[in-house]
């Protein structure tokens, strides 16, 4: 079988991107009624629900922490979210995925301040095209924000492969399956921090410096527009502070 063209004679990716742009994206806070905190967000054509809640009482009450919150954190992948369907259980995967996100978030969080109590994070991926683990992220920080939980900084992912011998920012689900290398990184930007670092494949040192460089410039971007939901949320309940 014939190797897909995946960088095109002039540099472009077969969706039109360049190599540092990343796919349309949006992200909207405070989706769902019944949870504390929530988020959406679209990433290309990955769509993912954020829910949070909590602080509350840790349970079973076994599991509470003596100075500080638990922080439990579920990632899903929903049965119709890939075109074959996925069996409707926890895979491996999903499990690995889960307490990656919950690391990262839990170096940003104040768990601390809520000692003997839980806090429930739940990651919903609706459609999948790559990048959900980054996507999911996001939302996740922007879900406990919503829900007024403190945290040192926001955090934001996304991932940066090496196709076709060339780094490229923010897979397509495409490119993420002929890709020589992926490596998902979630950042905090303004503690400068690494929450987040993943790499499948082989990166030389000067690749990952590069590959790092791009991630942060898709992470700033996805940060700015994190504020900026999270005003849009507050400005609607007349709680911005002047
Ligand atoms: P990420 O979504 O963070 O990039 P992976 O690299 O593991 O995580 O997965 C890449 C993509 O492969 C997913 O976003 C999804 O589109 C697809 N994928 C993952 N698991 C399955 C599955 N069980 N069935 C079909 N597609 C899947």
């Amino acid at each position: 079988m014939e190797k897909a063209v995946l960088i095109r004679e002039d540099g472009t990716r077969v969706d039109g991107r360049r190599p540092d742009e990343m796919r349309p994206f949006r992200m909207e806070v405070g989706v769902l009624e019944n949870a504390d905190g929530s988020a959406y967000i679209e990433v290309g054509k990955t769509k993912i629900y954020a829910a949070v809640y909590g602080p509350k009482e840790a349970h079973p009450r076994h599991i509470a922490q003596p100075h500080r919150a638990v922080l439990q954190c579920r990632y899903h992948m929903a049965t119709f979210s890939v075109s074959e369907r996925k069996a409707p259980g926890m895979t491996r995967r999903e499990h690995e995925l889960s307490k990656v996100i919950r690391e990262a978030l839990e170096s940003v969080l104040f768990l601390e301040e809520y000692p003997r109590s839980m806090i429930e994070v739940f990651v919903e991926v609706i459609q999948a095209d790559a990048g959900t683990r980054t996507a999911g992220l996001t939302a996740a920080s922007l879900a406990l924000a919503d829900a007024g939980i403190p945290m040192a900084d926001l955090v934001a992912g996304v991932a940066v492969g090496k196709v076709a011998g060339k780094l490229v920012l923010d897979l397509s689900e495409e490119e993420d399956k002929n890709c020589e290398a992926d490596l998902p990184v979630g950042m905090a930007p303004s503690i400068n921090s690494i929450v987040l670092l993943q790499l499948n494949g082989r990166l030389t040192k000067e690749e990952f410096s590069e590959a790092m460089r791009l991630a942060r410039k898709g992470i700033e971007v996805l940060y700015e527009h994190q504020k900026r939901a999270l005003q849009k949320r507050f400005a609607a309940f007349g709680e911005v502070a002047e």
